[in-house]
């Protein structure tokens, strides 16, 4: 079932709903920004340590080559030396000593480089080492040649391969020269790599913190306009429920004005009426042909129902207006019941129905009640079953379900083997004016009113009404209530008579 239109126009404001999604997107753009950031800072901080790693390793790398080159020097020096100190085999000596040095120091130099974490840095520094080896060999080479030809006395030859050395010792410079130049043009390369690396994360970094701000600052611009939005809904809420209430109130007050008019309308209605019953009943008592007794008979008839109607309309509206307070006072349930039956009795007679009555054995003590109220739900109840059964018979049965110190718990059924109710009507019958079908009335009379006012006199009392019913196999209407005993002092053991 759609719900109904709010009479005061109030709509749930839908238009609310996209916030929380347009939060949840800022939020995570800028959680991501914070991330990629983080990120960012540390590649950041890592250039800046390969960096400096690649510079203490080139500074370390050219320290290396310098003193190579200060080797290599060593190596070229005994050629020289021998024409000042004449002794051909102290540098001999001296040189093979140097060639050795030089020798595992380039070794140390070339497996540095193999290790390098970038080969392209081998690549690059190989070639010039290995032309500053190729260089030293003839260096060697001369040189021996100089200290062989000096120790077997031959100046000029000596000399000749000295001039040589000096030469391959001017090449060995010049490969160094190469070498170092090398190292420090890739050197340079590599640091300016890193720089624009470094340039460009720092780019980035203040493009996101730009994006963060921007960001933030939409947030604190959308968040102004769903405050403003929320207070506008608030305002809005309190303005309708505010309406309600007065809505609220205006329809209680007009239940009150109208259960007020049913109340007195009523009454007034119900003077004449038992006037009219008295006058008729004073009519019969006296001398009548048969034709003039008939008629009255029939006027009281019908006065007397449009009575109970008038009483049942009464009856509703005083509930209803909630003037209706119930009496407590000590009550025979086997009693009241008992009363009941006899007065419905010749009904049920009438149409050839059983009627019997079962009160628990157990329940002997007398109970706090109003009987007035209690006998009126059950003559409906019991009235009722009459009415809407053909053959069979009715069955009023009271069970103790409970018992405590002070009160009793009762459930009261009225078993009938009347037509039934489908279970589809078995909830309408107790709202007032209420029958199964419009064929009710045409075929039992009635108002549909007897149950709504057991319903609202069991509510009263603290109980509730119920029925089980199935068509054609007849129904029970049962409530249970729970009465308080009453006073000790009071409390007459009743006979103990099960039925009818
Ligand atoms: P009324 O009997 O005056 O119509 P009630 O409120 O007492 O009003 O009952 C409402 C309707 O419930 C009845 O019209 C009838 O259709 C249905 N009803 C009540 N009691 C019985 C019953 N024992 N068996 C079948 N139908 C019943």
């Amino acid at each position: 079932m759609d719900p109904l239109p709010d009479p005061t126009g109030y709509t749930p404001a839908s238009r609310g709903r996209r916030w929380p999604l347009v939060y949840f997107l800022l939020a995570a753009f800028d959680v991501c920004a914070i991330l990629a950031s983080v990120y960012l800072n540390h590649s950041l901080v890592q250039i800046h340590a390969e960096s400096l790693g690649a510079i203490q390793r080139w500074t370390a790398r050219l320290d290396r080559y310098a003193d190579l080159e200060r080797l290599a020097e060593a190596v070229g020096a005994p050629p020289k030396d021998v024409f000042d100190t004449r002794d051909a085999r102290l540098e001999t000596v001296k040189l093979r000593a140097a060639r050795r040095v030089f020798d595992v120091a380039i070794g140390e130099a070339r497996g540095e480089l193999a290790d390098a974490p970038d080969p392209g840095e081998l690549a690059v520094l190989e070639p010039p080492l290995r032309t500053v080896l190729a260089a030293m060999s003839t260096v060697m080479a001369e040189a021996n040649m100089t200290l062989t030809y000096f120790s077997i006395d031959d100046p000029e030859q000596a000399g000749e391969h000295m001039a040589s050395t000096d030469h391959a010792m001017a090449n060995v410079h010049a490969a160094f020269t190469a070498l170092q130049r090398a190292a420090s043009q890739n050197q340079a390369k590599l640091f300016a790599r890193q720089h624009e690396l470094a340039a460009a994360a720092a780019r980035v970094d203040v493009g996101i913190a730009f994006a963060v701000v921007l960001m933030i600052g939409a947030a604190i611009v959308y968040g102004r306009k769903v405050m403003h939005e929320v207070a506008r809904a608030e305002s809005e809420r309190q303005r309708h429920f505010a309406e309600m209430a007065r809505a609220k109130e205006a329809a209680e007050s007009a239940t009150r004005a109208k259960s007020a008019f049913l109340a007195n309308v009523s009454h007034e209605i119900r003077t004449p009426m038992n006037v009219i019953i008295g006058m008729t009943d004073i009519a019969l008592d006296g001398e009548l042909s048969a034709e003039p007794r008939d008629c009255l008979q029939t006027i009281r008839r019908a006065t007397l129902g449009l009575l109970g109607i008038v009483n049942n309309i009464l009856d509703c509206s005083k509930i209803e207006a909630g003037k209706v307070t119930l009496e407590a006072v000590d009550v025979s349930l086997r009693g009241l019941v008992e009363e009941v039956v006899e007065l419905l009795a010749p009904a049920a007679r009438e149409k050839g129905l059983a009627l019997e009555f079962h009160v628990d054995g157990a329940l002997v003590e007398l109970v706090r009640a109003d009987p007035v109220r209690l006998k009126q739900v059950f003559t409906n109840l019991i009235d009722n079953a009459i009415k809407f059964t053909e053959t069979g018979g009715v069955t009023v049965e009271v069970t103790l379900h409970d018992r405590s110190a002070t009160d009793v718990r009762l459930r009261v059924a009225v078993r009938d083997s009347g037509i039934g109710i489908p279970a589809d009507r078995q909830a309408a019958i107790f709202e007032s004016f209420t029958q199964v079908d419009d064929s009710t009335t045409r075929t039992y009379g009635g108002t549909g009113l007897g149950l709504t006012i057991c319903w609202q006199v069991v509510e009263l009392m603290g109980g509730r009404l119920g029925v089980e019913s199935e068509v054609g196999q007849g129904s029970t209407f049962w409530f249970e209530v729970t009465l308080p005993l009453a006073d000790a002092a009071h409390a007459a053991p009743v006979p103990l008579v099960a039925s009818a």
